[in-house]
């Protein structure tokens, strides 16, 4: 169900500066790995907390720093690059009536914030093999590097030819 966060998007990217990938948070990434408890314990940890303030579903391959922390795995039709056609004039999901498109609240978030330019980046498609895994040892080990465009990327794509 879309899921609106539970913390500012100024707070979030406070947070996100403090997580951002370092040689402290790849080191800690590695011996989770090596290490099955503790990485269970974590990602459990993760799941409890992502999930609480996100509706995180565990998909592994996060993308809150680019959708204004509004995670698009909440949409029911887990689209990763924008709404589908059927959101509702007021901004209600589809298939959730009554509940708020989760990328209207991004893009609400986002151009509160003045960061509506991360939301034209393009998303790749996700590894459905890494479902359940914990994205922050993923992220910590630079995996996410690719999962969605440059904004250099997308300015350069030609223009759609008219037929
Ligand atoms: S890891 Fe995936 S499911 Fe979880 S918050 Fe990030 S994008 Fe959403």
């Amino acid at each position: 169900m879309p899921t609106t966060p539970g913390i500012s998007l100024p707070f979030a990217l406070v947070v996100q500066r403090v997580l951002r990938p370092k040689r402290i948070w790849y080191s800690l990434a590695v011996w989770l790995e090596a290490t099955p408890w503790a990485y269970a314990t974590f990602t459990a940890l993760e799941k409890l907390v992502k999930g609480k303030l996100f509706g995180c579903r565990m998909c592994a391959q996060c993308a809150l720093p680019s959708t204004a922390y509004a995670c698009p795995m909440t949409c029911p039709k887990q689209l990763r690059n924008g709404p589908c056609g059927g959101v509702a004039a007021n901004g209600d999901c589809e298939v959730y009536p009554g509940v708020r498109c989760v990328w209207v609240v991004a893009y609400e978030r986002a151009a509160g914030a003045g960061h509506t330019a991360d939301l034209r980046r393009l998303q790749r498609p996700i590894d459905n093999r890494e479902w359940g895994k914990s994205s922050w040892v993923n992220y910590w080990q630079h995996r996410d590097a690719g999962l969605w465009t440059a904004d250099a990327s997308f300015a350069a794509a030609p223009p759609i030819e008219q037929r």
